[in-house]
């Protein structure tokens, strides 16, 4: 059973915890980051005991998030006990990775955004009018008593950046806006924040160079896709803005990444301008937002590429 909670709830149970563990989704982005990273420094300037943890490679991108040091991996023979732990930003069991069976604890707390929450948690704060699960966390912090500092203000308004495409995407609302405008009260430099995301390192746009050679259409250029297939796949280059370049071509309505992670493992990210994508992503047990979605498929990228485009097709059909 899952219990939803209010703002006030979960901040109580926050507060009534005095070890917590606090877990990032695997495939770590801007916002799962910056949002445990927040809130991991606010139960921390309460006195509490916090683990930060995530399953799974920081993309160097974000190692100038304040305190992204602290992040530890669990064994899978460990056994962490905990009075809380509180997972951020993931939407289902499967992208928390072994958090849920390394640590010892009575309750999992989800916070996130995401309308296709599987509800695994035993407890959820879930707003999925948020723009990003910091946007969230911006309003849980305040509603502990904690007064922010410019780290915390930092890693909040970087996880808005990463999930609305620098104030860009529809998700983006007054209150996203009026959250990132507080935060700059607290010291937050948007430029610094700005170029420390853009910044590409040289085998990215090396990558992505070989990644534009696959672009294909299909539909009339209603869909468009690109493609890493295993022998360019290479763990370390960050791929995350890949998918904007079909996602920005005129006409096309829905674009997607594939990305074969390993043999016979591809990952899926869509983009749509008018299709529901995370209900298309939820049919392959992935998940998300209307216009951004992603899934993994447990087949080579041909296979996976000819089972998604096919359900994709019908969806604009
Ligand atoms: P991405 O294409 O990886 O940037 O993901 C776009 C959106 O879909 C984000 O909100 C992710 O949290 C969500 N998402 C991506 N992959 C998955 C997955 N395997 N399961 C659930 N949600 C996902
Ligand atoms: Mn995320
Ligand atoms: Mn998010």
């Amino acid at each position: 059973m899952c219990k939803i909670l209010t703002m006030e709830e979960t901040a109580a149970l926050l507060k009534g915890a005095r070890k917590l563990v606090l877990v990032s989704h695997i495939s770590p982005d801007g916002d799962t980051l910056g949002s445990t990273l927040a809130l991991g420094r606010a139960l921390q300037s309460l006195g509490k005991e916090v683990i930060l943890n995530v399953d799974d490679d920081i993309p160097d991108v974000f190692r100038f998030l304040p305190g992204i040091d602290a992040y530890r991996r669990f064994a899978a023979d460990e056994q962490v006990p905990a009075d809380l732990l509180v997972v951020m930003d993931a939407s289902s069991a499967d992208r928390v990775g072994n958090a849920l069976q390394v640590v010892r604890t009575g309750t999992v707390l989800n916070i996130d955004h995401h309308k296709t929450n599987t509800r695994f948690a035993d407890a959820l704060y879930l707003d999925d009018k948020a723009a990003a699960t910091a946007e969230i966390t911006f309003d849980l912090v305040r509603a502990l008593g904690v007064s922010l500092d410019k780290e915390t203000a930092t890693c909040i308004y970087e996880g808005l950046y990463a999930d609305t495409g620098s104030f860009k995407y529809s998700n983006t609302t007054a209150h996203t806006l009026r959250t990132a405008a507080d935060l700059l009260a607290y010291g937050v430099d948007p430029g610094y924040i700005s170029d420390s995301m853009e910044v590409k390192d040289r085998p990215q746009i090396e990558l992505l160079g070989k990644v534009l050679e696959t672009l294909t259409f299909r539909k009339d250029g209603r869909i468009a896709y690109v493609e890493i297939p295993l022998s360019l796949y290479d763990h370390n280059v960050n791929t995350d803005s890949f998918v904007s370049y079909p996602r920005y071509i005129k006409g096309v309505e829905v674009a997607l990444l594939f990305k074969e992670v390993e043999a016979g493992l591809t990952r899926v990210s869509f983009r749509s301008q008018t299709a529901d994508v995370a209900k298309i992503a939820l049919g392959f047990q992935g998940g998300g937002h209307q216009k951004a979605a992603g899934c993994s498929i447990h087949a080579p990228l041909a296979e996976a590429k000819k089972i998604v485009l096919n359900v994709v097709e019908a969806a604009l059909a």
